[in-house]
């Protein structure tokens, strides 16, 4: 059995639903009935895993600041035993907390906070159909850190139709802050969402490549000069605020996900709890944790995982460590391919890793789909 470095906790709830959001998440308001599930869903899991090794719990969502300080209180409690946690987050969404609620997570153990900011142009947290305005990013910020959060990152969303450019204004806002870490996502069209609708009902149309890849080219700019080093596609950090919660993803490591719709993986597995909270708690009542999907990934699969989730870092592949490890000979395997992406400055190999430049993260889907076995 390997070792489980992190937990991810889902709160599947928010208070309505952003217009390109396809993450599950329910509006009613079940809270007390889903902590209770939570709880119980832990003591479930730890019959089966230990522990002792988690290093990072991460509260995501939904919005998991919605819940009450007793709710809150409650769910970090379950995690007191766990005595080596280093980083503790929680996904708070700006519209949904005061200071006195900010104040209490630092109380109660939170040492990071992520916060869904998204823009700092209020037309465009309107159009996406987010909750909140820019007075609640600037707000929840400055709470934040007069509550004593040291550890802050920042979402931002780039491809926002008929927004690109609200970015720069954005972006030097954001800056200004100083945030210590900075998530910068590519808005993408999910089924089921209104902005698909709108899109398939010509409403409105999404932002060509040519435009994300200015945008995108923009914010590993500024961000640069900013002192933010570039250390994962969507990522950017001052010196040594790298999440260590995603680093586990991105490392290949192993984690439980707790709650309607979270992904857990171990030795090789891949299970997702039921995106269904009423038979979710239904099961857990059972004594049952069910699941949506089980994944047991075959050799190929792993090795596909590995160089997919290494390339996603600036670090980047270590081959000779991959070589060793899965039996490859990768540079000779892929060598057409590669080559092409060397001359194309898409990829650069430094000593033995193998590293794509910000050109190549922005069609690193391309690139791993072309790298695989
Ligand atoms: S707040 Fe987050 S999880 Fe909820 S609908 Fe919006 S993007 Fe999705």
């Amino acid at each position: 059995m390997c070792k489980i470095n992190s937990i991810y906790v889902h709160i599947p709830f928010c208070l309505r639903k952003c217009d390109y959001c396809a993450f599950y998440s329910e509006t009613d308001n079940n809270y007390n009935h889903f902590v209770e599930s939570l709880i119980k869903e832990f003591e479930i899991r730890k019959k089966r895993f230990d522990f002792n090794s988690v290093s990072t719990i991460y509260l995501g969502g939904g919005t998991p600041s919605l819940l009450s300080f007793n709710q809150l209180d409650k769910t970090i409690d379950m995690f007191t035993l766990l005595r080596d946690i280093k980083e503790f987050t929680i996904e708070v969404n700006p519209g949904t907390i005061n200071y006195n609620k900010i104040k209490y997570l630092k109380n109660i153990g939170i040492n990071r906070l992520s916060l869904g900011i998204q823009s700092m142009d209020n037309a465009t947290l309107i159009f996406l159909n987010r909750i909140h305005n820019t007075t609640d990013n600037i707000n929840v910020f400055n709470n934040a850190r007069k509550a004593g959060f040291d550890n802050i990152s920042v979402d931002l969303m780039i491809g926002i139709p008929g927004f690109e450019d609200e970015l720069e204004m954005t972006l030097d806002r954001v800056i200004e802050m100083r945030p210590e870490h900075i998530s910068v996502y590519i808005l993408t069209l999910e089924n089921n969402t209104k902005l698909m609708q709108m899109v398939e009902n010509r409403v409105i149309e999404m932002p060509s490549d040519s435009v994300i890849e200015k945008q995108y080219m923009l914010v590993c700019k500024k961000l640069k000069e900013s002192d933010y080093s570039h250390y994962e596609i969507s990522n950017f950090t001052l010196n040594g605020y790298e999440s260590k919660h995603n680093l586990t993803y991105w490392n290949g490591g192993c984690y439980i996900g707790m709650g309607p719709s979270a992904t857990s993986y171990f030795n090789g597995k891949r299970e997702k709890n039921i995106a269904n909270i009423e038979k979710y708690i239904k099961g857990i009542e059972n004594n049952t944790i069910i699941m949506g999907e089980i994944e047991e990934l075959s050799k190929n699969e792993i090795i596909n995982e590995y160089i997919f989730l290494h390339l996603r870092l600036r670090r980047g592949l270590n081959i000779n460590k991959m070589n060793r490890k899965f039996n490859l000979d990768f540079n000779n395997d892929k060598s057409d391919f590669l080559n092409n992406l060397v001359e194309k400055e898409l990829v650069i190999f430094d000593r033995e890793y193998l590293c794509l430049t910000d050109r190549g993260f922005l069609i690193s889907d391309y690139i791993f789909s072309n790298l695989i076995y």
